[in-house]
């Protein structure tokens, strides 16, 4: 018993799928896909191109005549009510359907059988028990039909959706938020967005390594000597393609005063690093393909904000594109990554620098806390006179050792 229903389910979903997608074109508020705003999207659909099919209805039964009219006005909130109090308003008129369920000739009419299933379907959506049996059969009856109209194709994804008939709504769920996940980490959402905690753990990975005090300031020493370019050699390659850069990148490398502490760099060094960004800047406007060459606008883009960082709001429409660059890639390489760590530090781009100092708090708080219940602990089990590691019982008598762990009873 496997006919038009079964064999095309799959092609059903993505009708439903794609109705939904060229509604939420038309409302662009809407960035959430949620059951509601299918079925919303799918209703909206089903009166537009089913008002005809409803007249011709009732041309032929006159009885219907109020049905399409009621739908109509009410269209909003039917479509937000999942309740029965708007169902109401249509049971008078759902009455009248019921007794065409056996007077039309369905095997004659398959277009307005599927008008009553999905008229049936919406309207007795909250009574699903009691008319469980009428509906299957309709569908059943639609199922073995080989030769469906468009519009009795769209009345039964319709019915299916309102009936929930064999997981419908999953189904149309689950393509839905596939595509609209893959659509979003492509499209909107970029790389930096999508990646902003990974980043912060990152550049405090790198602070670690540097093994400095996590201060503000030790933070910014450390992301500044990594992307100098000794970690991926990115600055080597960079200087060897662009030889402006070779000077540039020795005097900054082999300058403790300016690695150790910016702070404290000579206004002459910091002179000439500036006459050195605005090279880089003007390079930019002659770069055609930054896309193409991602490595070197991300070093462009962490010299740049070491740069200009205390003239932001004068560079800022330089900058931004740069980010924005970065910030469209799928995947980075470590060396870009690096820079823009860097970058999004020196600019305090998005606030990087909070969310970084932000989650290095909740880390000494949440090693502090272990610490604490460790000390808690081992007091307790000091208490006890058993083992302040593990709670484990001594063993021996002139020297005792922990029978679990072995360790010596130094308390
Ligand atoms: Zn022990």
């Amino acid at each position: 018993m496997s006919g038009y229903i079964t064999n095309n389910m799959d092609t059903s979903v993505v009708a439903a799928c794609d109705i939904t997608k060229k509604w939420l074109e038309k409302e662009p508020d809407i960035k959430e896909i949620t059951s509601l705003i299918v079925q919303t999207s799918l209703f909206n659909k089903f009166l537009g191109d089913g008002r005809s099919i409803a007249t011709a209805v009732a041309e032929r039964h006159p009885e219907f005549k109020s049905v399409a009219q009621t739908i109509k006005d009410n269209t909003v909130i039917l479509a937000r009510d999942n309740g029965s109090e708007y169902g109401k308003i249509l049971s008078n008129e759902l009455d009248l359907i019921v007794p065409f369920y056996n007077s039309a000739d369905w095997n004659e009419e398959p277009d307005y059988v599927s008008l009553l299933l999905a008229y049936g379907t919406w309207g007795f959506k909250d009574r699903k028990e009691e008319y469980d049996r009428t509906m299957q059969m309709l569908f059943s009856f639609l199922d073995q039909h080989e030769t469906l109209s468009d519009r009795a194709k769209l009345n039964l994804i319709m019915s299916m959706w309102f009936w929930d008939y064999e997981g419908f709504q999953d189904r149309v769920m689950t393509v839905l938020t596939k595509n609209d996940e893959t659509t979003a980490a492509a499209d909107s959402a970029g790389y930096i967005q999508t990646h902003m905690d990974d980043l912060v753990m990152l550049a405090i990975n790198l602070a670690k390594e540097e093994g400095t005090d996590f201060s503000q300031a030790s933070i910014e020493g450390a992301l500044y000597l990594s992307w100098l370019g000794k970690r991926y050699g990115v600055s080597q390659v960079i200087a060897a393609r662009h030889p402006v850069f070779t000077a540039f990148i020795k005097q900054i490398e082999t300058d403790d005063l300016v690695i150790t502490n910016p702070a404290s760099s000579s206004d002459e060094i910091l002179d000439t690093i500036q006459r050195e960004a605005f090279k880089i800047l003007e390079y930019k406007q002659k770069e055609e393909a930054l896309a193409q060459d991602v490595d070197f606008v991300s070093l462009q883009l962490a010299f740049s904000c070491w740069m200009l960082k205390d003239a932001k709001e004068e560079y800022e429409k330089d900058i931004i594109p740069l980010f924005a660059v970065l910030d469209s890639q799928r995947e980075l390489s470590p060396a870009s990554m690096l820079n823009l760590i860097a970058s999004m530090w020196f600019w305090n781009y998005d606030n990087f620098q909070d969310r970084v100092m932000q989650r290095l708090s909740d880390i000494v708080n949440q090693y502090q806390e272990e610490l604490q219940k460790e000390q808690e602990k081992r007091l307790e089990y000091r208490k006890r006179g058993v083992c302040q590691y593990c709670g484990g019982a001594f063993k021996g008598l002139l020297s005792k050792k922990c029978s679990v762990c072995g360790r010596s009873k130094d308390y």
